[in-house]
């Protein structure tokens, strides 16, 4: 049988002045393909393999002419993203979130990514422990309380990829000896306190933190003080920032003037002595402490030591050392596995003692 013969047309026409371009083939001896005749109209030889336009069947044309058309305008709805499956979050997590298709920028981001080939799917994994994420098929999506984490977070560089991957590209160059640690700690705690100061600062307004005890004035914030913005009628409420050892920070106050008195007890120190106290204020102005019921220890719980908070007795818990004040709000806390090594009692004692241990090996 001769071969089949096509020409492989490309229009290019122009309709209201818009140019349009239309790819096709037309038949011009069907050769051996006259076998398969009864799959003829576009349903023969390659138009089998796709329904994209290059091999559409296209009718003659003459060059220059020109016809009626009706245009047709099928109506396709857009999709939403693809959902992250485990290999394309995976994918992703190596290049800190960025769509990379250059193989040599890829690379170089690669040292920038979220978390090690070995640490990986483990994030991941964590992420569904705490709920952050939930497994449904094979998608992986966000729940209501890993959205509500997202969005609690004010500062945006903090739930970037890229902050991540920095730091593991600072802590890949500490490994090369390329990078100074106290450098690096000392840049973390730079960011740390301006994340603190912004969203205090989002959250609490200075110029008024409150209503005066005694007349019910915005109470706005000075130097080193409180004080009631009504002075300049007469009135006289100061509270001094410092108060037995306790800076009292705007958000504190805020909570003071709202409900005249601390939510939580706080550590304050009277005469030398540690305690852990709720803090009231009176009508008059004044502020007051109540020293709050403290949790008497087991009798057979030993204390390791003194918490470095708020004074009161560090005992072993199961799976920690923690304050004996924890009812009363104190968070202090020495995990017994810190960096996958194990803290033993001495190590807790020593650190309790001298707020520091020796370099310890193996982190
Ligand atoms: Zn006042
Ligand atoms: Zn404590």
């Amino acid at each position: 049988f001769p071969p089949c013969i096509k020409a492989v047309t490309v229009v290019d026409a122009l309709a209201a002045e818009e140019p349009f371009r239309a790819r096709g083939k037309v038949l011009v001896d069907a050769g051996w393909q006259a076998l398969y005749a009864k799959d003829k109209a576009g349903q023969s030889g390659d138009a089998k393999q796709g329904k994209d336009d290059s091999v559409q069947e296209l009718p003659d044309f003459q060059q220059g002419e020109s016809n009626p058309h009706e245009p047709s305008l099928p109506q396709f709805k857009t999709s939403a993203p693809k959902r992250f499956n485990e290999a394309t979050l995976l994918q992703l997590m190596e290049t800190a979130g960025k769509t990379v298709t250059d193989e040599a920028l890829k690379e170089a981001l690669k040292e920038k990514g979220v978390g090690t080939p070995a640490t990986r799917a483990s994030i991941i994994e964590v992420l569904i422990q705490r709920q952050y994420v939930e497994r449904k098929k094979k998608n992986l999506i966000s729940t209501e309380s890993g959205r509500g984490l997202i969005s609690l977070i004010q500062d945006e560089r903090l739930k970037s990829p890229e902050l991540t991957g920095d730091w593991e590209f600072r802590l890949k160059q500490m490994e090369r000896g390329e990078y100074d640690p106290v450098q690096f700690m000392t840049e973390v705690g730079d960011y740390t306190r301006e994340i603190l100061q912004c969203t205090s600062a989002k959250t609490v307004n200075p110029a008024n933190l409150g209503a005066c005890p005694i007349c019910n004035a915005a109470v706005i914030r000075g130097k080193s003080a409180y004080g009631c913005s009504a002075w300049k009628q007469g009135c006289k409420f100061v509270l001094s920032v410092e108060q037995w050892g306790l800076s009292i920070q705007p958000e504190l106050a805020r909570e003071i003037f709202a409900h005249k008195r601390t939510l939580t007890p706080h550590p304050i120190e009277i005469d030398g002595r540690k305690l852990f106290a709720t803090l009231s204020l009176d009508k008059k102005g004044q502020l007051g402490y109540a020293e709050a019921e403290v949790a008497k220890k087991e009798a057979d719980q030993e204390a390791l030591g003194v918490c470095p908070t708020c004074g009161g007795d560090i005992v072993a818990g199961g799976k920690a050392y923690g304050c004996s004040n924890w009812r009363n709000g104190c968070k202090f806390v020495i995990w017994k596995t810190m960096a996958q090594r194990e803290i033993s009692l001495e190590v807790a004692q020593q650190l309790l003692s001298a707020g520091t241990t020796e370099t310890l090996s193996g982190f």
